[in-house]
């Protein structure tokens, strides 16, 4: 697919999940004027970063991880020379969930069929995921659940799978916003991002 039209069917998802039937996420967006945070970057990246959720600053920009855990990202990124426009960022879920707590099963279940399209639309080499949702949800996507662990003994393996358009690297990490007040966490994230210069 030309990159403009993934750029269309990827604008189409925006549009789906702007009109999403009411739901408690979708009336928390409606009530705070919060806007949906979609995905942002490049439609042909080879790389994709999986993150939870947005919080509030992303759900008032409409923008991925532009928050605090944002800036981390950023760092990580500029540490192995990937630039915000080269890869991919989403989350499974789309809207913010109230006072920033944990997605819910059920919320998993509406928004994650979206998160299946782009994949299938980008066709990223190599999936990054961010934190234990993110690294749950997409390694029983693709059919690896028995290989799943505690995120503490995941991070920074690379797990080959297949995907429908060819063959895909899983690459668990933890989540940035866990690094915001523990240095040695940042520093395995840190560390961890060091297996994306090999791609
Ligand atoms: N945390 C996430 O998981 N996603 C964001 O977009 C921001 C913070």
């Amino acid at each position: 697919m030309l990159a403009k039209d993934k750029d269309k069917v990827l604008a189409k998802i925006e549009n789906e999940v702007l009109n999403l039937p009411d739901s408690i996420l979708c009336d928390y967006r409606r009530e705070n004027k919060y806007l949906p945070v979609i995905g942002k970057g490049s439609s042909s990246a080879k790389i994709i970063f999986i993150g939870e959720a947005p919080g509030r600053n992303e759900a008032k920009t409409g923008e991925p991880f532009c928050g605090s855990a944002g800036k981390i990202l950023d760092e990580l990124l500029l540490s192995v020379g990937f630039s915000r426009q080269e890869i991919y960022i989403t989350n499974i879920v789309k809207d913010r969930p109230p006072k920033n707590r944990d997605p819910l099963p059920e919320e998993i279940k509406i928004y994650g069929p979206f998160l299946d399209r782009q994949i299938e639309i980008i066709q990223p080499k190599i999936i990054v995921t961010l934190g234990r949702y993110s690294m749950d949800y997409i390694m029983r996507l693709f059919g690896l659940d028995l290989e799943i662990e505690p995120i503490s003994r995941a991070h920074g393996k690379s797990y080959e799978t297949r995907a429908s358009y060819g063959q895909v690297k899983i690459i668990p990490l933890y989540h940035p916003a866990a690094a915001i007040y523990n240095q040695s966490l940042k520093k395995t994230l840190k560390d961890d991002f060091q297996i994306l210069k090999m791609v």
